[in-house]
C-alpha cells in the first residue's frame, strides 16, 4: 500500500485555506501543485480511503466475487454486463459505501469510482493521448503546442504511462484474446494499435509467470486492483503525502458552497457512515474551493447551487455540454478454431482504429470469466454528436440529466463500421446474450462522463468560475462531452495546465 495523504476528520467551524472537493485526477493534480507551492490543502472525498484490507486480507473485492466493497450503496450489483448465455449475473450484496457507483439517470447509467483516488481506483488504466489533429475539436480555446509539448508529457510521466512490451504481447497467454482481436481486425483491413496503460507491465509479466500474486491476470479491475495498477494512490496521491501539506476527509460529501459573510466561502459537508447514512453535518469556511467531484459530481453541485440561490450568479452555461464519450459495447461470437483463452488480463492493451473513416475506436476488451467463451468483446469510443444538460428538478430536489437512450444510435452506427465488416470477413455473428436476452449493443451506460462545466464557457479558459473569485473547476466537467480517446490523461494534462496558471496568477 502506497503512503497516502493523512486522513483527518474535518471539524465543524474549521477555516481552511484551500478546499478541494473530490480526490480523482483533477483534484489530485490541484492538491499536489498547490501543496508544492507552499499552500495547505484539505481534500473532501465522499468515498472511502481504500487503505485497509477486508476480511479476505485484500483491500479490493474480486471481479467475479463481488461483495459489499464492490458497489456504492446498492443491495444488488449492477454489472455492466448483466447476463451471460442469457442468465442474469447480478447478485445480492450488503449496502455499503463500495467502490463503483452505477449512477442512474433517465436515459443512461453512469459508472464512476468512489473513494480516495476517484475513477483511478476502478478504471481500466488505458492512458491515451488524443491525436493532435483531433485535439482542436475537443478544446478549441487551448493552445495545442503547450498541451503536446508540456502538459501531456507531464501527465504521462506523473501517471506512469507505458505501452506493453511488443515481444511479450506475442507470447503472453493472458493476451491471446487481444491477438485474436488483432488478427481479425487486420483481416478486415483495420489498423490495430497498442493502447498505453498505467499498469506495471513488469509486474504483469511476474503475474503471468506465477512469481507474484495475480491481479490483472486474475481479472481484477472494476472493483479495484490489489497489486499491479498504478492508481492515483501510487502516483499523485503518494506525492501529495510526501508534501505533508495535504489532509483528506474520506466519507465526507460536500452539499453546498456559498459566499461567506466575511469573505471566502461557507461549505456544508455531510459525514457518511459506511451504510450511507449522514452521521454529522458540518459547516466550514474555505478561502478557495476547487470543484473536482468529476463531471457528474461537479455538474450536479453547480447546477443545484445556481438554482437554489447559493451561487445564483453562475453563468447560464453551467450544466451544459455533457456527453458520454460515445461509449458503446458489444461482443462477437468466434468460431471454435478461434478460442480467446481461459486466462485473460483485465487490462486492455490494444484497439481497432477506424476513427477517421468511421468515427469509431474499438478497444479489444477481456471477458475474464475463467472459462473459454469463444467471444471477442469490445468497448468502442465513438464520435457521438449528442450533448445533454443537467437540470434542477424543484419537485424532487434532485439534478436530472436529459440524455435520451436513442442518442446512442449514432454510436451504434459508428461501431458497426468496424464490426459488421469483421463479421462479414470472418463469417461470424454478434453475441446477443451479454446485455440481456437478444440484445446486441451495450448502449445503456458510459464509463466516461465528460462536460457540464465546459472550459471557456461555464468557466474562463483556466477553470475559474469568474462570477465567484476563488471558485474553480478542475475535472472532467471542463471537457465538452468527448475526447476521441479514453479521457483521464486529458483530464490530468488539462488540470496541470490550469493549476499552473492559477497558482501563478491567483496565489
Ligand atoms: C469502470 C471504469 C473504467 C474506466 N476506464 C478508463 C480507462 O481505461 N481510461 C480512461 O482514461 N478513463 C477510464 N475511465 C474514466 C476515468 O476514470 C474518469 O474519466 C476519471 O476518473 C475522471 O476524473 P475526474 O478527476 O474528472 O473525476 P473522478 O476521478 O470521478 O473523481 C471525482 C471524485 O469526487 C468524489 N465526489 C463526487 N461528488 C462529491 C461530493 N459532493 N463531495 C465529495 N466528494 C465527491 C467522487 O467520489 C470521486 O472520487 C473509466 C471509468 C470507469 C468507471
Amino acid at each position: 500500500m502506497a503512503a497516502m495523504p493523512a486522513t483527518a476528520t474535518i471539524s465543524s467551524g474549521a477555516r481552511v485555506s484551500v478546499l478541494v472537493i473530490g480526490s480523482g485526477y483533477g483534484g489530485s493534480v490541484a492538491a499536489l501543485r498547490l501543496a508544492q507551492a507552499g499552500v495547505d490543502v484539505h481534500m473532501i472525498e465522499m468515498g472511502m480511503a481504500w487503505d485497509t484490507p477486508g476480511a479476505d486480507g485484500k483491500i479490493f473485492a474480486h471481479t467475479t466475487k463481488p461483495d459489499e466493497r464492490s458497489f456504492w450503496l446498492r443491495t444488488k450489483t449492477k454489472q455492466p454486463l448483466s447476463s451471460f448465455l442469457g442468465f442474469p449475473i447480478d447478485r445480492d450484496i450488503q449496502r455499503y459505501t463500495g467502490i463503483l457507483d452505477a449512477e442512474e439517470f433517465a436515459g443512461i447509467t453512469v459508472y464512476q469510482g468512489r473513494g480516495v483516488g476517484g475513477g483511478s481506483l476502478v478504471n481500466g488504466g488505458m492512458a491515451v493521448t488524443p491525436k493532435r489533429e483531433n485535439f482542436r475539436a475537443i478544446l478549441p480555446s487551448v493552445n495545442p503546442d503547450e498541451m503536446y509539448n508540456v502538459y501531456y508529457p507531464r501527465a504521462n510521466a506523473e501517471l506512469g504511462v507505458h505501452t506493453i512490451d511488443p515481444a511479450w504481447f506475442e507470447v503472453a497467454e493472458c493476451y491471446q484474446y487481444a491477438r485474436v482481436g488483432r488478427k481479425q481486425a487486420q483481416r478486415s483491413g483495420f489498423p490495430f494499435v497498442f493502447v498505453p496503460n498505467v499498469y506495471d507491465w513488469d509486474y504483469m509479466k511476474q503475474e503471468q509467470a506465477g512469481t507474484a500474486p495475480r491481479s490483472a491476470v486474475a481479472g481484477e479491475l472494476l472493483y479495484g486492483n490489489n497489486y499491479g495498477k498504478k492508481s492515483l494512490q501510487k502516483t499523485y496521491l503518494k506525492q501529495i503525502a510526501a508534501t505533508g501539506r495535504v489532509t483528506i476527509s474520506p466519507l465526507h460529501r460536500v452539499t453546498s458552497v456559498t459566499p461567506a459573510p466575511r469573505g471566502g466561502y461557507t461549505v456544508e459537508i455531510e459525514q457518511l457512515t459506511t451504510a450511507g447514512a449522514v452521521s454529522t453535518t458540518k459547516t466550514i469556511t474555505a478561502d478557495t474551493v476547487f470543484f473536482a467531484a468529476g463531471s457528474v459530481g461537479t455538474s450536479k453541485l453547480l447546477v443545484k447551487l445556481k438554482a437554489t440561490g447559493a451561487l445564483p450568479n453562475l453563468n447560464s452555461e453551467i450544466g451544459k455540454g455533457w456527453g458520454d464519450n460515445g461509449n458503446v459495447m458489444c461482443g462477437r461470437a468466434n468460431h471454435i478454431w478461434d478460442p480467446t483463452g481461459t486466462l485473460q488480463a483485465s487490462v486492455p492493451t490494444g484497439g481497432i482504429d477506424n476513427w477517421a473513416a468511421g468515427g469509431a475506436f474499438a478497444e479489444v476488451a477481456p471477458l475474464p470469466t475463467g472459462i473459454e467463451t469463444w467471444a471477442s468483446f469490445y468497448l468502442t469510443l465513438t464520435n457521438n454528436p449528442h450533448r445533454a444538460r443537467f437540470h434542477w428538478n424543484p419537485s424532487t430536489k434532485q439534478v436530472d440529466l436529459d440524455w435520451q437512450k436513442v442518442w446512442k444510435q449514432p454510436s451504434i452506427e459508428m461501431a458497426k463500421t468496424i464490426f459488421h465488416k469483421i463479421n462479414a470477413t470472418e463469417g461470424t455473428i454478434y453475441r446477443s446474450d451479454l446485455f440481456g436476452v437478444n440484445t446486441i449493443w451495450g448502449d445503456h451506460l458510459t464509463y466516461h462522463p465528460l462536460g457540464g462545466a465546459v472550459l471557456n464557457k461555464a468557466t474562463d479558459n483556466y477553470g475559474r468560475l469568474v462570477e465567484y473569485p476563488g471558485l474553480y473547476v478542475m475535472d472532467g466537467s471542463l471537457i465538452p462531452g468527448n475526447t476521441s480517446v479514453n479521457p483521464f490523461v486529458t483530464i490530468t494534462a488539462l488540470a496541470e495546465r490550469n493549476i499552473e496558471e492559477i497558482i501563478a496568477s491567483d496565489f
